[in-house]
């Protein structure tokens, strides 16, 4: 009953906040699921037995070391650097490098705990894990970020492998850092293996794994709009973010017949009531990508487009809208006024993108509401499928990747809606993606034991 669930959440998240003091991201990441797995748990006593969830909310390792390196002054700079194995229940811990000022023990926990639920949920063999450092890449030269990669990986070279936990990208990790990352652990392991995903196409990477977050979160949208018999065609779009995640839905919604109309960064973001064509957009990746310059030069750039500064784009009408910044990027008064617009389904393609406020309001009212370890599982998903192209020597198609990835996120849209489903057939797929992706991770701690 209710007041048992209750109890449950609060006496678990009185522990967990008691043992991991001054980590709020966590604690958020934490209660999200336990909450919505409560009653799960309660009607399967097995769990409860054998504290599946307290040991799954407990790092399995945690790595933390000094990256010392020299700027292009000639001066020596000291950064942080982390690696969080979380869990490697269902396979080697799998999970992203992010490089941001504001990394620290509780993001990296929070993302890594995301992960383990993310990756089981792809369907395919990865646990998960996550780690980076507060170096901030923005205004380094390449040579300053080639020094910071080389000596951040000859730390965590001793504890990553291609059977043992295999890092990507994650904000501020890109083709150039993952490169940077490869050749440096190439001499230092003097093997060429698939440790690092999100590889070069002539080096092992895949088809499709720049693309494949952006585009997955676009399938997820596509999923859960079919619900309602609804399609992207012709529906305008919301889309935070300028990165890689934030480009490629882009390109998805504009394939399917969708009306992009904003991007961001953290100065802004733009308005571009004309709709972002392909063209455009071919610009916003050489503008970030190789000038590595602000989206406020869009505005500069084309007629009609409007700069806001200081401002994300929740304020702007659409019927989808698609987060693909960063964490609590969304609040609550964000939540009611895309509500107030006509805003009907919501894609996360960052992590933890919406605040617990704002996903109290989407569900209050009804709105489709894809989390984060469900739509932007994309990404993990064709790295996993860059894992298995490295084991087995050889590179899918682009056209095979697609397949798989659609497949999967598909896969993933339906197990959400098979534990998801409330009363009035409205599908909460946060729960629905906790439970299924937890599932499969418990099942396999209680098999291995203590
Ligand atoms: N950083 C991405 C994520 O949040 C991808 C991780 C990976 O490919 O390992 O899922």
């Amino acid at each position: 009953n209710d007041s048992r669930v209750l109890k449950y959440v609060e006496d678990f998240m009185a522990n967990v906040k008691a043992k991991n003091p001054n980590e709020p991201e966590f604690h958020q990441a934490v209660y999200e699921v336990v909450d919505s797995l409560a009653a799960f748990i309660l009607e399967n006593p097995v769990f409860i037995k054998n504290k599946i969830l307290e040991r799954m909310t407990e790092p399995e390792r945690i790595i933390s070391f000094r990256v010392p390196w020299i700027d292009d002054q000639g001066e020596i700079q000291i950064n942080r650097g982390y690696r969080v194995q979380m869990n490697s229940a269902i396979g080697p811990y799998k999970g992203g490098l992010r490089f941001h000022p504001s990394v620290n023990q509780s993001i990296l926990k929070f993302l890594a705990f995301e992960q383990v639920l993310k990756n089981s949920l792809t369907s395919l063999p990865m646990g998960g894990g996550k780690g980076g450092s507060d170096f901030n890449p923005k205004g380094k030269s390449d040579q300053e970020v080639m020094k910071f990669c080389q000596s951040f990986v000859t730390e965590l070279e001793r504890h990553v492998g291609p059977n043992t936990d295999i890092p990507a990208g994650d904000i501020g990790v890109g083709g150039r850092e993952i490169g940077y990352i490869f050749g440096q652990y190439k001499r230092l392991s003097n093997a060429f293996q698939g440790t690092f995903t999100g590889k070069g196409l002539e080096w092992g990477g895949s088809p499709l794994r720049p693309e494949a977050t952006g585009y997955g979160a676009v399938y997820f949208a596509q999923e859960m709009l079919a619900t309602r018999g609804e399609k992207i065609n012709g529906k305008t779009v919301v889309i935070s973010g300028s990165g890689n995640v934030a480009q490629y839905a882009v390109e998805k919604v504009l394939q399917l017949g969708g009306k992009p109309v904003t991007l961001s960064d953290s100065n802004g973001y733009i308005y571009d009531p004309n709709g972002i064509d392909q063209e455009k957009l071919e610009y916003v990746k050489l503008l970030k990508n190789a000038i590595r310059g602000r989206i406020r030069e869009y505005a500069e750039k084309y007629p009609d487009v409007e700069y806001y500064e200081d401002e994300t784009p929740w304020k702007v009408k659409c019927d989808i809208a698609i987060p693909a910044a960063t964490q609590n990027e969304l609040n609550g008064e964000d939540a009611q006024t895309l509500v107030e617009n006509g805003c009907i389904c919501v894609s996360e393609g960052a992590n933890m993108p919406s605040t617990p406020e704002a996903i109290d309001i989407f569900h209050k009212n009804k709105i489709l509401f894809g989390p984060g370890k469900a739509a932007n599982a994309g990404g993990v998903a064709v790295s996993g499928l860059e894992m298995t192209q490295n084991s087995i020597r050889l590179t899918w198609t682009r056209e095979e990747v697609d397949q798989k990835l659609k497949s999967i996120m598909k896969n993933i849209h339906a197990t959400c809606v098979k534990y998801g489903r409330e009363e009035g057939n409205y599908i909460n797929y946060v729960k629905g993606a906790n439970i299924s992706g937890f599932i499969k991770v418990a099942n396999a701690m209680l098999a291995q034991g203590v």
